[in-house]
């Protein structure tokens, strides 16, 4: 990989560089169906410059149909959808995928296994002159770290290097917004992490503006300068990753951005509390409401106690952390995820509690009870 010095240096100044705080891509209204399925629903988004955008969702839920729209891979039935100064999908407008300043890196890479590594990258530059053609392919190649490889072809690069040359032939023709639909699933876990700090260092290095599409929401939450929660063809949640994670806007989101147990809360002389002890809420509940508290299970504390009132029902080895359930008196359970140091056999008594350093998520129903601003 080349340093920040030597990016910086190598880059191709693009005077039609948007401003900072300026929407790169914006979709207002946009809908897609194939036939009775809706994919994506009147979905409203706007990325600025040099953001990256994490799309999360289970599977079916539109991500890589709101990509394919932004692409011009498909066509919207209705809304808009604008790519820096340019409409590109409306009731009037429509400027074909090969026209759009989009760049594309998708799971399988689909590279060309004919090209060498080189004329993969310069795939997409043919309206270029031959000379600046090459010091564009040799500056994207020295981006990713790929200029010695630039001979090879596909079937001789492992499947990190051909992630890099993806990147690199989306990159080329100096995008506004690069999409990735999935880009690091196909690699096996270890090499994932490294592929994706590369991948998502380069993105950074060179300013792109970038959405992600996973179903993994650790990818999401570890990538994403934002991350939005998808759901049945519409957003959930919009948010930086800290709160789409701390303050989920409903039990969807809460469960789908990580494990978390609920817990019924009631008013007491002591302000809330739940089984596992008092709460400190920055939200207002209406006397009457059926409350329930979000635990996440980092936020449970175990302290070993013959007499209870919980005790320990499984224990699930994580390498570095275990995730122990406990039982509460009333039947319920909750999980605490503790150090592999933390030795609590099955049948252990535990006194359970919270910590109490933020304030917890309430839900009345399935919405989150919104907090004091
Ligand atoms: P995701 O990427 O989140 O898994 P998709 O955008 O691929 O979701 O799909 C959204 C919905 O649209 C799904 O119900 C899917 O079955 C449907 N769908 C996607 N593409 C097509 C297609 N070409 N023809 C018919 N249905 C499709």
């Amino acid at each position: 990989m080349a340093s920040t010095r030597e990016l910086t240096d190598a880059m191709v100044v693009d005077h039609r560089s948007p401003r900072p705080d300026a929407a790169v891509l914006r979709l207002d209204g946009v809908s897609k169906s194939y036939g009775r399925v809706t994919a994506v629903h009147d979905f409203d988004l706007t990325v600025r410059a040099g953001e990256i955008l994490a799309l999360v969702g289970p599977s079916g839920c539109g991500k890589s149909t709101t990509l394919r729209l932004v692409a011009g891979l498909e066509r919207p039935d209705s809304g808009a959808i604008r790519i820096g100064d340019e409409s590109v999908a409306s009731d009037r407008d429509w400027l074909p995928a090969e026209r759009r300043r989009v760049g594309l890196v998708f799971q399988d890479h689909a590279l060309f296994p004919h090209l060498s590594v080189a004329a993969n990258v310069a795939f997409g530059l043919d309206k270029w002159r031959a000379r600046r053609r090459r010091e564009r392919v040799n500056t994207v190649l020295e981006m990713v770290g790929l200029e010695r490889l630039s001979t090879r072809y596909p079937h001789e690069l492992s499947g990190g290097e051909q992630q890099r040359v993806a990147l690199a032939r989306a990159l080329a023709p100096e995008p506004a917004v690069v999409l990735l639909d999935e880009p690091f699933s196909n690699l096996d876990r270890k090499l994932r992490s490294q592929v994706r700090a590369d991948t998502m260092g380069v993105l950074r290095e060179t300013g792109t503006t970038a959405i992600l599409v996973t179903h993994d929401q650790e990818e999401a939450l570890a990538v994403g300068d934002r991350v939005l929660v998808m759901r049945d063809g519409g957003t959930e949640q919009l948010d930086s990753p800290d709160r789409v994670f701390h303050t989920p806007v409903n039990r969807f989101v809460a469960t789908f951005m990580g494990e978390a147990d609920f817990l019924p809360a009631r008013r007491s002389r002591q302000g809330l509390v739940c089984e596992v002890g008092p709460l400190s809420p920055a939200a207002d509940v209406a006397a009457g409401d059926e409350v329930e508290v979000m635990v996440r299970p980092h936020d449970v504390v175990l302290t070993p106690d013959a007499s209870g009132p919980g005790f320990i029902t499984r224990a699930e080895f994580q390498g570095a952390f275990i995730l122990y359930t406990t039982q509460l008196p009333s039947g319920r359970t909750v999980r605490s995820l503790q150090p592999h140091t933390v030795t609590l056999p099955i049948g252990t008594g535990v006194k359970v509690g919270m910590t109490t350093d933020h304030s917890p998520t309430l839900l009345v129903g399935h919405q989150t009870v919104p907090r004091h601003s």
